[in-house]
């Protein structure tokens, strides 16, 4: 027997009867379902998801002699029974509900027994918000069943309500960073900190008003207080930029100009 890695698993938990179809709040919470029965050795898959009206009638029928939906007859009267729920009256019509049942660790065989394993699963479901078919009383109990109503009724959801998809904590390890990436990730924040730190320091010399030297603070004052100096056009004194040729120039004649009057 080959044990299937997590992912081949989930393949083939969920390539059946538009699992993928269900609702993406369903859908993430049956793939955490799977990855928590497959880390404790509990293997399920689904063998349902989302169900239109016309797939609901085509089981509906099933067992049933003489039914009739739109026009159509879908009874299947030598099938074996499958539900109670006539088109829009399943959680699965709004793509809400999956059905599982237990697998070995291949993802070939299906055990269709509920045992402490199957039990357990429904515990996970119910963990990650799921209602269990299989707490219902014994004349509509459905084992392989969860549904996701939030405390709606199927009517409610008919009319257009949807339940409040409570957040649950994901344990998917693949997600989460192993120590040495946190590290080397730490390390590659310290650096760009300190990157960072430099560049604003420069900055804060070359743009900053107030980065004047005491031992020219006042000669920068009278400079300013004369009109010498004056900003550098981008509203700043920039104490600490380079003065070109022609700058000194300016400032030399302003100098020149002043002593003459
Ligand atoms: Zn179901």
């Amino acid at each position: 027997m080959n044990k299937l890695p997590f992912d081949k698993f989930l393949e083939q938990a969920l390539k059946r009867n538009k699992v993928k179809q269900t609702h993406p709040e369903i859908l993430v919470r049956g793939i955490e379902m799977v990855r928590r029965c497959y880390d404790e050795g509990i293997y399920i898959l689904f063998t349902d998801g989302l169900r239109t009206d016309i797939d609901q009638a085509k089981l509906f029928g099933q067992s049933r002699k003489n039914y009739w939906y739109k026009g159509v007859n879908y009874s299947a009267p030598e099938k074996p029974w499958v539900t109670n729920a006539e088109p829009g009256t399943s959680f699965h019509n709004f793509g809400l509900a999956l059905d599982y049942v237990l697998t070995d660790a291949t993802a070939k065989p299906v055990f269709w027994t509920r045992n402490k394993q199957w039990e357990r699963a429904a515990a996970i479901a119910k963990e990650l918000g799921f209602s269990w078919g299989g707490d219902w009383p014994a004349k509509i109990r459905d084992n392989p069943h969860i549904e996701y109503n939030g405390g709606l009724s199927i009517n409610q959801i008919r009319a257009g309500k949807m339940p409040v998809f409570k957040p649950f904590a994901s344990t998917n390890k693949k997600g989460e960073l192993t120590m040495d990436q946190y590290n080397e990730l730490k390390k590659l924040i310290e650096v760009q900190a300190t990157k960072i730190k430099t560049l604003e320091a420069t900055k804060a010399d070359v743009q900053s008003n107030n980065a004047v030297g005491a031992s020219h603070k006042e000669a920068w004052d009278w400079a300013i207080k004369e009109g010498l100096v004056r900003g550098d056009g981008s509203k700043n004194m920039n104490p600490a930029g380079v003065l070109t040729r022609e700058q000194m120039v300016t400032m030399l004649k302003r100098y020149h100009d002043k002593c003459k009057q």
